[in-house]
This record gives structure tokens, sequence and C-alpha cells, in this order.
């Protein structure tokens, strides 16, 4: 082998299963990536991003030193250039407008350790809770409905655990194309165990096609479906009631609340069968143990936070938790979806879940951190921008995330960003969200840094720096460290694993964790004992709450949005397999992009008789926030007046958050992307 050939070990960005493998090297060009039998989550798999999805990381768009806004263009500048004038107008603002003038967004893309230090930042260094990060987008809900019924509002077990499990239902959410490996090993579990699998969503996908039964329901209707099979479970006699009475508090008051959840009501409002909901409720009966997995098509409506009680009530009433092959299961879509939320990037929630109204927590962190900090929740990412409609908030700090693509509503989120006085974007290129910006500072990407990550299971594994950053690009972690020295505050990480020794210092589910627990191929699943215990199957004793009790969910449902008549037709949107996200780093893999070039709208084949479309046809979308223009591909995955957008447009005019509204769920305000009405007309 070349001496200039090395491998090291990494693990993926793009999505939340967490797999890990090596990357080949010679000098900055990627060999290979090579997945083996050593990781934790996928063993010799990978998906296509996995292995074919890092050539961005030598794109020639990448951003390669500071960037200084002057007049309509940037200008390179050095470091230190960059960092004076942050400091300079960053102290101006908090001298003029005081802390809470300041909006900071962290990504989950980037490591616990970066996560964590820009919170700090928001907290020690400019005295604000105003942080929140990109699961604002997509999971809140999910956390929302599970800290309200079980206490904790990650995964309850494991993949191996949903490997186990007599019956696996998934709720919205398209594992096939969004979490691969993971689907893979349901896939598996069903051809070698003979495990059953009910598949809930609008469109028909290779998944559903694996089903033992797929079900349709309305957009935005699951909670009512979810709760009418409860209720029938329970009128058949076929509930737990032993794991109720001993585990469960408010059964009295959920059984009142199900009166109204007939099979009758629940076939008319979501258009599912009795016969599909009897068969469900017969199948979670009969099942040796029920995992519910769940995706954006739950947790991006107005009742997304409901729905996902309404999954957890399902569960406790039929005793599926506690137990390998049981429990409640979000599918993280970014890698560090679960890691940046538990790092405290949140405007109500300090690091390791501890939350800002607990008096012995935010007393520990306002000793190590020498502040005080207030038991008041900051702004949502979705509060920043209406208090900077509001003339309130004048300055933000965004890292790693694309909001003016990302948010919904994005004409209007452009024309926000615009009013800031002063705006930083950190990223790896000059994305449209960056365009608004004062100041853009150059990140590095996963390759090129070490660091520690939580996937979907709440495990923490490491990566290891495969490549040095390009040009003057940095790790997240020392760009903030910068800031805040510039800041007059003097941090000294010299490496990310002191930053986890602090994280360990402060937050008792994190208590044992150290990056020499997690070297090379080792893992660890959070709560983490002193001793390096951890814990990957929670609930076997008690759950999350001082009694050890779960609590029902005690919410009603929340119809979806109206719209005038003359928007006609119910758009979806979602991934697809060969691309992450928006697509800004996989649109700059060569292999990827070419696989998949430019997104399109799947029409059904009796709409497009209807309206005389054929596959290739040119359309055009138009919502009452804005319009796009796209390509139809004619497909039975949609039905009727259904249509399909893929989020990760190339092209500007086909984005679909253009269409999207400003309407979010009455808990936590994501975004209810997948309630979107449009109007369609050929061009
Ligand atoms: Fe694994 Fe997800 Fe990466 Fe695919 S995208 S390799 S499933 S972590």
């Amino acid at each position: 082998r070349d001496k200039r050939t090395k491998k090291t070990k990494t693990v993926c960005t793009f999505c939340g299963v967490g797999c890990s493998f090596e990357v080949w090297t010679k000098d900055r060009k990627i060999l290979k990536v090579e997945p083996t039998e050593n990781s934790p989550v996928n063993s010799v798999s990978t998906c296509v991003k996995g292995k074919f999805g890092w050539d961005f990381v030598n794109s020639d768009q990448r951003i390669t030193s500071p960037l200084i806004r002057k007049g309509d263009a940037f200008v390179p500048a050095s470091w230190d250039e960059a960092l004076t004038l942050i400091a300079e107008k960053m102290g101006a603002i908090k001298e003029t407008y005081g802390n809470e003038a300041f909006g900071f967004v962290s990504s989950s893309k980037t490591t616990n350790e970066d996560s964590y230090l820009l919170q700090k930042l928001a907290r020690q260094v400019f005295g604000t809770n105003n942080i929140d990060n990109c699961s604002r987008y997509c999971q809140s809900p999910a956390t929302d409905g599970l800290l309200a019924t079980v206490g904790i509002g990650g995964d309850s077990g494991t993949i191996k655990d949903i490997e186990n499990a007599g019956l696996v239902i998934t709720v919205g959410a398209n594992p096939t194309e969004g979490h691969p490996v993971l689907a893979t090993r349901v896939k598996r579990a069903k051809k070698l165990r003979g495990q059953k699998l009910i598949v809930s969503d609008l469109r028909k996908t290779e998944f559903a096609d694996r089903s033992d039964l797929f079900l349709h329901p309305k957009q935005g209707t699951d909670f009512v479906w979810l709760t009418a099979v409860a209720k029938y479970i329970i009128d058949q006699g076929w509930h737990d009631e032993k794991f109720i009475q001993s585990r469960v508090n408010y059964y009295k008051d959920y059984l009142k609340l199900l009166n109204k959840y007939t099979l009758e009501y629940a076939e008319e409002v979501t258009g599912i069968s009795k016969e599909q909901l009897i068969q469900t409720a017969k199948m979670i009966h009969e099942s040796t143990g029920t995992c519910i997995l769940w995706g954006m098509g739950v947790t991006q409506n107005v009742a997304g936070s409901h729905t996902s009680g309404a999954i957890a009530n399902l569960l406790l009433i039929t005793g599926n938790f506690g137990r390998t092959g049981t429990g409640a299961y979000p599918l993280r879509g970014h890698n560090n979806v679960q890691g940046s939320c538990d790092m405290g990037s949140l405007p109500q929630w300090l690091p390791g879940n501890q939350r800002l109204t607990d008096n012995a927590a935010r007393e520990k962190f306002e000793k190590a951190y020498g502040v005080k900090i207030s038991e008041k929740s900051g702004l949502t990412n979705i509060d920043m921008l209406k208090a900077v409609e509001d003339g309130k908030l004048k300055a933000m700090y965004l890292m790693g995330e694309e909001m003016a693509w990302v948010d919904s509503n994005a004409n209007h989120v452009h024309e926000t960003l615009s009013k800031l006085d002063f705006f930083v974007v950190q990223d790896v290129f000059l994305t449209k969200t960056a365009q608004f910006a004062d100041v853009v500072l150059p990140a590095s990407p996963s390759l090129e840094k070490d660091g520690t990550f939580s996937n979907t299971e709440r495990r923490m594994q490491r990566l290891y720096k495969v490549l040095d950053p390009l040009g003057d690009s940095k790790p997240d972690w020392m760009i903030i460290q910068e800031v805040a020295k510039y800041m007059g505050v003097d941090w000294n990480y010299s490496h990310p694993s002191e930053i986890m020794d602090e994280i360990a210092s402060l937050c008792p589910i994190f208590e044992g964790v150290s990056y020499d627990r997690l070297e090379g191929w080792n893992s660890l699943v959070w709560p983490v004992q002193k001793d390096g215990t951890d814990e990957p199957l929670l609930y076997t004793k008690r759950f999350n709450f001082p009694d050890g009790k779960a609590r029902f969910s005690l919410t009603e449902y929340v119809p979806p949005i109206e719209f005038t008549q003359e928007f006609d037709l119910t758009l979806n949107n979602g991934r697809l397999l060969e691309h992450f996200h928006v697509g800004n780093m996989t649109n700059k893999s060569k292999g990827l992009q070419y696989k998949l070039p430019e997104v399109f709208v799947e029409v059904s084949p009796e709409l497009a008789k209807e309206r005389n479309i054929q596959d290739g046809s040119l359309v055009r979308l138009i919502s009452p926030y804005g319009s796009i223009k796209l390509r139809a591909v004619v497909t039975d995955r949609v039905q009727g007046k259904e249509l399909y957008v893929p989020m990760h447009s190339v092209s500007h005019e086909s984005a679909v958050n253009l269409l999207t509204g400003s309407v979010g769920d009455v808990r936590t305000q994501t975004p209810a992307y997948k309630q979107t009405k449009v109007k369609m007309e050929l061009i």
C-alpha cells in the first residue's frame, strides 16, 4: 500500500441511523468507503449516500476563507478581520439592545461538541436562551409527545430491539429512502423471523409494498386512527390491564377521552376502512411485541405532538414498553438530531436534557459558566424570525443550517433574514441562507474533524479526522471558541475530548462518557453511568417521572389546516434515497447528482388523465405562499388528488418550501409542511 494511502473511521452524516465505516484516502482523494463488521449499527452495510456521498468535501464551491459583505458582494477576509468585525458589531448590539436581541441556531449535522459550544456561546457569552436547532423543523413534536407520556424524548430502545419485535408499524415514514440501513434490518427480520409489518403512509412506497397491511389515511388524520385502534383494543379486552394499573397514570381520564373515537368516526375522518382498523388492532393483539416507528409524516402537521402522544398511548395500553421488541421510535432525520437536542441547543433545555426551570441544574451551569442564566425559555427558530419582524431581534448566528430553504414559507423567510442588523453564518458552502449574511465563516464538514455523534438510538460514536480542513476552514467548535475569545471570554479547549469531559461533568446522563470509552468502534447508548454502564433499552423498571409511572396523553384531535377550494390538490413532500435534506451536500457529490439531477412532482395516473398530464410534462404548482415549476412523473405511488415533491431541489425554481405555509404544530411550532394545498397548471 502507498504510504499516502490511509484508512480512518468515521460516522455517516446523511441520516439518523448512524452507520460507521472506514474511509480510504490518498491525500485528499477519497478512494473508497468500507463498512466493517465492527460497526455497532450497520456491520458491513451502507446505503448509496454513505458509499458515494462524500466528494462534496472537495467541491470547488467550498468556502475556504472568511467572507465579509461589501455592498452586494462578499470579499475574502482573514480570520482576524472577520472575528474583529463580529466582536465589534455584536458587542455594539449587546450594548444597545441587550442580550435578547440575539438568536443562535445550531444544526443537527454538527457534532455534539460543536452544538454544546454554540449553546454555551449563547448562554455564557451573550446571556440569552435564544438558541434552537433544526430539530424544530422535524422532530420536536415527537420529542414533545414522548416527554409527556414516557418522560424521555428519545427512542425506547435500539435498532436491535426493533428487529426483535413481532410487529413493526411505521407511520408517516419512508425508511427505504430516509433510513435505508434500518429499513434493510426490518426487511431482514421479516424474511428471517416472520416479523409482521404495517405501513401507514400517504404514498405507496417500496416499504409499503413489503407490508402485510398498508393503511392510507387522509393527510393529517393519523391521530384519529391510532386512537380508534386503542379504543377498539380496550373494548375487546385485548389491553394489558396489569401493565396499565401498575405503570401508567391517568387511565380513567384516557378512557373518557376515547369515547368518541369509534371505528365509524375513524373511518369517516381518516378514510381507512373499519376492517383495516380491526385488522390493525388484531395484529397488535396477536404480536409478541410491537414497535412503532414514525417520521415527518406525523410530526410536520398541526397535531404532530398530539399524534406522537397517541402513538405512545397505543403502546402503553398494550404493555409495549420496557421489553426488547417493543417501544416508540421516532426516526431522527439528520444524523445528530438526538445529539444537538441532548446538548442543550434548545430554548428551554440545558445540556443533558436538564430543564432550565430545574433550579439545581441551572445553578450548576451558572457556577460552571460564571454567569446568571434565566429560567425563562428563549425563542425558538420560528419565534426568532417573528422577533426580527417585530424589530426585537437584531442579530442572528447560524451554524450549518440552511434556514432559507428548510424553513417553511421560504419567500417570507428570505424577506425576514434581509431585515437583520447583523447576521453571521458558519457553513461549508455559500448557501442560500449565507447570501443574506454579513459575515460567512468557513466550516469544516465531518470528514475534516474529530467529535461524536448520537444516532437515533441515543448511541454515541466517535468520528476521526479523515482529511485536513480545506483552505482556511476550521471545525465548528474551533470557530465558536474564536468568537468567544474575540468577545473577551477565554476558552482554551485544545481537542473536542475536553469539551466532552466538560459535558460529562455537568450532565448526569453523560456521566460515564469519555473519549477513551468511545475509542475506535466502541459506542455508548445514554444514559451512561459513572462506571460506563449504558442503557440501550429504556423503561425496563420505571418511566422517567418522579413516581416511575408513565402518563397517558390526554389531547384531542386537531383537524388539518383549511384551504379555499381553489387549492384543490394535497401536496406531500419528503426525501429520496439519493439525497440528504435540501441537497446542498449530496447535490455536490457527482455520483448521487448524476443518479438524481433534479426533483419532480409525482402525479397519480387518474389525476394525470383528468388533467391531460404526461410523464415529463412541465407543470406549475401554486399555493397561497408561492409557486414552483417542475416536471411531472406519473406514478401509482400517489393516489387521487395527492401530489409528492422531494425536498432536494437544485434549482431554486422548484424548492418545495416556496409552497409551504407558516402554520405549525400546536405545541412545538414545527411547521405543518405536510399540510399544504396547491393548484396545478400545465405549462
Ligand atoms: Fe447509514 Fe443513513 Fe448513512 Fe445510509 S445515510 S449509510 S443508512 S447512516
